[in-house]
């Protein structure tokens, strides 16, 4: 076990067809050191082998602070989601007694990220919860955090909007401009009026609004 960043996945691979990753929470309550950092990995390792396990049954572990920690080795499936180990990675983030604070959301994110990356796009991401419809694991918006679609895709690469452009400099206008503009606003506004819609009518009344909204316009902008 140790720490470690999101790329430990390409350098790491399983080895081994892996279709789906698992998200997964700490049933524990616990903060401090026994559950930060390595410590994480040999507390939760502790309670699998309690069950008669042969070893921690999380790939991952991540804890409060963001820390990633290896757990099983990637090439054995998980003992993580009974009846759906095969073909999958398991994740933990630890939740302790308060929500999942930011940093261990991002790191989630990121590894999630690095494993998406490494299999082209070709993983699906899943909650404990839905292969076992009595957990609530894991209890955060994991479908949020990781932007899934309803099949539990990661968005590509390619799927991320396009920065928008800088709005086109506006031609600066000189004082003539200015009195032109205000003359058409005011010259549209008086020909609201030639329509002589009867004033206490709710058309006219809109209308009358209209026009004076435009002639204060006119003049804001003759004023400039
Ligand atoms: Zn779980």
């Amino acid at each position: 076990m140790s720490v470690v960043a999101p790329s430990h996945y390409a350098s790491h691979p399983p080895g081994r067809e892996v279709r789906r990753v698992f998200l997964h929470c700490s049933a524990s309550d616990g903060e401090g050191s026994p559950y930060e950092g390595e410590a994480l990995v040999r507390t939760v390792r502790a309670w699998h082998l309690a069950r008669g396990w042969s070893d921690v049954g999380y790939h991952y572990l991540i804890d409060h602070g963001g820390r990633t920690m290896t757990g099983r080795p990637l090439g054995r499936i998980p003992a993580a989601q009974r009846g759906h180990n095969t073909g999958s990675v398991a994740i933990m983030v630890h939740d302790g007694r308060t929500t999942f604070p930011p940093p261990a959301l991002d790191a989630c994110r990121a590894l999630c990220g690095a494993i998406d990356a490494h299999h082209g796009g070709r993983v699906t991401f899943h909650g404990h919860r839905e292969v076992d419809p009595r957990k609530t694991c894991p209890v955060f918006d994991y479908r949020a955090l990781l932007g899934l679609d309803s099949g539990g895709r990661m968005p590509a690469a390619d799927d991320v909007p396009a920065p928008v452009p800088p709005p086109k400099p506006r031609l600066p206008m000189d004082h003539d401009d200015h009195r032109e503009v205000a003359e058409v606003i005011d010259e549209d506004a008086w020909s609201i009026e030639a329509l002589a819609i009867p004033i206490d009518t709710p058309l006219g009344r809109t209308l009358h609004a209209r026009r004076e909204r435009s002639l204060a316009i006119a003049r804001q902008i003759a004023a400039l």
